[in-house]
């Protein structure tokens, strides 16, 4: 049988891979999708309480950036799926609250009034039910990643997605990219190919000299249960807070009379079980305390009563990874989206897709040089994504040295075809 062919195959039904089929389908072209789960969102994307919000990045300017740029798209991207309720962002413990310095910095991100606005520890513990000084992002918003991706890719119509498809290698045949199973037999192609695919992206490129330096960071989120008459009542908030750790409002339910209160996450580097673990409750319980600065709180009190734990795919240098690679024309990557799924989902929709048209429209030009990637960061430059930002999450960073020259350059598209990369 021939392989299926379109417009765009991209391996991976995640967030990142719902971000970028949605783009392509707006674009009305043909998207596969090839996942090696039973169902959309079986890796870390099967979790109904992800947070997105702008932040405040003080230490690391350029993730400040990228960030504030991703939130954007976010808030587009994700417009239907999007609970905005706003996200409380207390200052470290210890921190004194200079609030015209603290102006100042978000002033020189590009925040105003609308987007942030800082808050006294009484007006917080109004606002938030939590007594800490700290930034309020009135558009911060959670989404539910797994029923995000369930509506994304249940379009028949428009999309092609097949679950239990493990692809386990990929190819170039001068035209097309192949995605190949155990046996070696493609399974679908197209001329460009999109791995979304988290961890199993860095097996994929392996075959093409790419060492992409991806780690796993289990991540364990509690659901806690707490009595009406618990002296925790009184300090559980009304609204997301995200710091040193994150957590959801608490919920009352009248006919049980208990909150039930959603807090995370551990951070495990190098961990990949996906059973619940004691310490991550144990851990849990004190950033719960830690975050609501009610240290003294009897830990007890907070019954267990559900957990989900999940592999993040995290760069070693904390950015995701995203773009065309560069020497392998036609060939995209969106991985290592670490803690920040929501925000750079959106960012790898928007970049992929600008550098997608721009490679599509070049090669309409018969004859002309390769002017795709400078195509590409016109378009970008429109939404902030200069090309230092470009540059920063671009799987491009782990190439050099890597990759024989000749492979690395820019200019030239060269496919080893004879090698082992199938
Ligand atoms: C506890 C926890 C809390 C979190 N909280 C937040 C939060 O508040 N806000 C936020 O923005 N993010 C949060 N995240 C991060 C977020 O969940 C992830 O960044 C995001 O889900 C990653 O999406 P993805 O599409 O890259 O990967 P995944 O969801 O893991 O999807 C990858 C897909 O690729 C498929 N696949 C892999 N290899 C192959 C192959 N060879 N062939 C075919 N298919 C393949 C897998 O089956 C999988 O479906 C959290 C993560 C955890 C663990």
């Amino acid at each position: 049988m021939s392989p299926y062919q379109d417009d765009i195959l991209l391996v991976g039904a995640g967030i990142a891979g719902a971000a970028i089929a949605q783009v392509f389908l707006q674009q009305g072209k043909r998207v596969r999708v090839l996942d090696g789960g039973p169902k959309p969102a079986s890796g870390a994307s099967a979790h109904a309480f992800a947070l997105a919000h702008p932040g405040l990045i003080r230490a690391r300017p350029l993730l400040q950036r990228l960030t504030y740029i991703a939130f954007a798209l976010a808030k587009q991207t994700w417009q239907p799926y999007w609970r905005e309720e706003g996200i409380f962002q207390p200052l470290k413990p210890n921190t004194g609250l200079n609030e015209a310095l603290l102006n100042e910095q978000l002033a020189s991100v590009g925040f105003n009034d609308a987007s942030a606005q800082i808050l006294r520890a009484g007006e917080a513990r109004q606002l938030t039910g939590v007594a800490r000084d700290g930034i309020w992002f009135p558009q911060g918003a959670t989404i539910n990643l797994e029923k995000t991706c369930a509506t994304i890719f249940s379009q028949p119509d428009a999309l092609m997605y097949q679950a239990n498809t493990q692809v386990a290698s990929i190819r170039h045949d001068g035209v097309n990219w192949h995605a190949l199973d155990r046996q070696g037999q493609s399974l679908a192609k197209a001329t460009s190919l999109v791995l979304a695919c988290a961890h199993g992206a860095k097996q994929l490129v392996a075959d093409w000299q790419i060492q992409l330096p991806l780690k796993p960071v289990r991540g364990q989120l509690n659901q806690f249960q707490i009595s009406a008459n618990s002296a925790w009542a009184a300090y559980l908030p009304s609204a997301a807070i995200s710091g040193e750790g994150y957590c959801l409002p608490a919920q009352y339910d009248e006919v049980s009379k208990t909150y039930s209160w959603v807090v995370g996450s551990s951070y495990d580097e190098n961990e990949t079980s996906l059973a619940a673990w004691p310490s991550s409750d144990a851990h849990n319980r004190q950033q719960a305390a830690a975050l609501l600065h009610y240290e003294r709180g009897n830990l007890a009190e907070l019954k267990l009563a559900g957990s989900y734990v999940g592999i993040r795919c995290a760069a070693h240098d904390r950015l995701p990874i995203i773009g065309e690679v560069c020497a392998l024309p036609g060939l995209y990557i969106a991985t290592a989206l670490g803690s920040r799924g929501v925000l750079w989902s959106a960012l790898a929709a928007a970049i992929i897709s600008a550098q997608v048209q721009a490679r599509v429209e070049q090669q309409a030009l018969a004859g002309a040089s390769d002017q795709a990637p400078s195509a590409a960061l016109a378009r970008l430059a429109r939404l902030g994504l200069s090309a230092d930002l470009l540059a920063a999450v671009s799987p491009a960073r782990f190439l050099t040295g890597a990759l024989p020259a000749a492979l690395a350059s820019n200019s030239k598209p060269i496919f080893p075809l004879g090698s082992s990369a199938k």
